[in-house]
């Protein structure tokens, strides 16, 4: 059993839920420019250009993973992309290294999706899993659509090598879990099943002490647009219809449900709660960073 976690990091940030501690690991970011979303009009993409740190026509958006300690438990909810290729990636490790967590004492990967951003940081450039001991969890349709042969097209066969690299090293290895219905995966992470951006996309809510924090995965990329009109998608939702259905869902039941969410793609460390944008039903929302918590140690 290790020592709970404590103090703050930079490219790390950490928040008590309950008895588990929860580590936001910066892994770098993606620079989403407007064909990113291709049916948003110019005045969908304003909220880009309304805040003294905008560039125009692009959105930085952050890319995070989150590092779980919960009873005797590590667990690393995404890998980030350090073997994606691009080179805006791969924080995650070093960071790691510098608050003296060794991969071989994560207990478990628990996937959201597969993309290059969540899962290219799983295994090593020589194809072995990059965290030796860690059980890699995910849901069935997750790990099926990528498997799928008939998918590949000349374009988007990187997604699927790094897919596969990312499971195919963990199942080698006997380590390889998935579920197909929604379940507490682990003791105290409950899997919640969002399908649309990719056809297993599952988020994870973590609860302990009677708190609870949704991790949601990719529900939004480009948060001022997607949240502002819930109807705006990215080219890379395999099935966007499905995806706007998972994302009103959800940010109509983040208010009304008052939860605190985490998600990949929200402004670091990108833990925080949903507002709504105005008074009026149908006004959208937006993201809200949760308050720094000074309750985790020092420094
Ligand atoms: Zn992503």
């Amino acid at each position: 059993m290790h020592p709970l976690a404590s103090g703050q990091y930079p490219g790390a940030q950490r928040r008590r839920i309950g008895d588990a501690v929860v580590t936001a690991l910066a892994d770098g970011y993606f620079d989403l420019g407007r064909q990113t979303m291709p049916t948003a009009s110019d005045a969908d993409l304003a909220p880009l250009a309304d805040t003294p740190y905008a560039t125009p026509d692009t959105y930085r958006s952050s890319i995070n993973a989150y590092l779980v300690e919960m009873g005797a438990k590590r667990i690393l909810i995404d890998t980030g992309g350090a073997q994606s290729g691009a080179a805006s990636l791969g924080r995650l490790g070093p960071t790691l290294d510098a608050m003296g967590i060794e991969p071989g004492t994560v207990d478990a990967l628990v996937m959201t999706h597969l993309h290059p951003d969540h899962a290219g940081g799983a295994f090593e450039e020589s194809g072995g899993a990059a965290f030796e001991n860690a059980e890699m969890i995910l849901h069935t349709k997750e790990h099926a659509y990528w498997h799928d042969d008939a998918l590949i097209t000349e374009d988007n066969r990187h997604y699927f090598d790094i897919a596969r690299k990312a499971t195919d090293a963990y199942m080698r290895a006997g380590r390889l879990t998935m579920f197909d219905t929604d379940c507490e995966v682990i003791p105290g992470v409950f899997a919640e099943f969002l399908p649309g951006h990719t056809p297993g996309h599952t988020g994870y809510r973590i609860e302990s002490g009677g708190d609870a924090l949704l991790i949601w995965g990719d529900i939004v990329h480009i948060p001022p647009v997607q949240m502002k009109d819930p109807g705006i998608g990215v080219a890379f939702d395999v099935d966007g219809a499905l995806a706007e259905k998972t994302r009103r869902h959800l940010l109509d039941r983040a208010i009304s449900d008052k939860l605190k969410i985490a998600g990949m793609h929200l402004p670091w460390p990108g833990i925080g709660y949903v507002e709504r944008d105005g008074q009026r039903e149908g006004d959208g929302y937006r993201f809200a960073l949760a308050p720094y918590d000074y309750d985790t140690g020092h420094p």
